[in-house]
């Protein structure tokens, strides 16, 4: 892949006619980012970190702006960073797709599920993504909003390309994992609306707390599409990740 196609988002991003007569659908980007980043140490949440200047969030909203496929960006903050999120995109319009930030709730699944909410009946499928994966290629949002039509739960994983092993708390290893089917999962993950808040109420009537939102649908029998990936798409957790993202981001640039 040259760098120009890395810049560019890895390659062609598909214009939203060509889809023959099928009706469009209003399509949202449900972007959960209201984690207090922990893992990160200190205490400014990951997602307002600067990433060559920028905070993290910006760049993955950028990723969003220009698909033509997404007519709505909605992302989630720590309460307490609302009105900084509003000043800093919502009232200088810097983006076209983002009209609003809402708050998130106290878990990731919290958080869009509130998302889900704010959107209900302006929304025929929804594409959630970690506000944490800056990288995440436009084509790849485009890509999985595309077999959407078809599958209509989609999710975005990397065939697991080390090996697994089960490790005890005591840090022994228990077994070797048989790797060719397993998946390390990533977002983007895009969904029917419908099915997806589905998903969600069950799981919060039942008071089930899942890693990601495929794990939802998985419940409710519903066949989940996995399709590839990037490794680019890499949730920034770390300071070595925050690094890492520096350092790509100089190289795309
Ligand atoms: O915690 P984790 O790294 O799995 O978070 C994945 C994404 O979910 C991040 O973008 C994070 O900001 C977001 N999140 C959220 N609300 C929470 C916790 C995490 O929106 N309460």
């Amino acid at each position: 892949m040259t760098r120009e196609e890395l810049r560019n988002g890895l390659g062609r991003v598909h214009p939203r006619g060509g889809m023959g007569n099928r009706p469009m659908m209003r399509v949202v980007a449900v972007i959960p980012a209201a984690g207090r980043g922990r893992r990160m140490g200190g205490n400014i949440p990951k997602t307002s970190l600067l990433l060559g200047g920028i905070p993290l969030l910006r760049h993955t909203l950028q990723k969003f702006e220009v698909c033509s496929q997404v007519d709505e960006v909605l992302p989630l903050v720590p309460p307490e960073e609302l009105s900084y999120w509003n000043d800093e995109i919502v009232l200088p319009s810097m983006f076209k797709k983002v009209k609003r930030v809402l708050a998130g709730g106290a878990e990731r699944q919290d958080s869009v599920f509130l998302g889900l909410r704010a959107v209900a009946g302006n929304a025929d499928w929804v594409i959630i993504h970690d506000g944490a994966r800056p990288f995440v290629p436009p084509e790849l949002i485009e890509r999985a909003l595309s077999e959407t039509r078809r599958w209509k739960a989609v999710a975005a994983a990397l065939p697991a390309g080390e090996t697994i092993k089960e490790v005890s708390p005591g840090k022994e290893i228990v077994r070797t994992m048989d790797r060719t089917s397993l998946w390390t999962m990533q977002t983007p993950q895009s969904f029917e609306y419908n099915l997806i808040v589905n998903a969600h109420e069950k799981a919060r009537a039942e008071h089930f707390a899942g890693t990601d939102d495929a794990a939802l649908v998985e419940r409710l029998g519903f066949p989940v599409r996995v399709i590839e990936g990037s490794r680019l798409n890499f949730k920034i957790t770390t300071p070595e990740d925050l690094t890492l993202g520096e350092a790509l981001l100089r190289y795309l640039t």
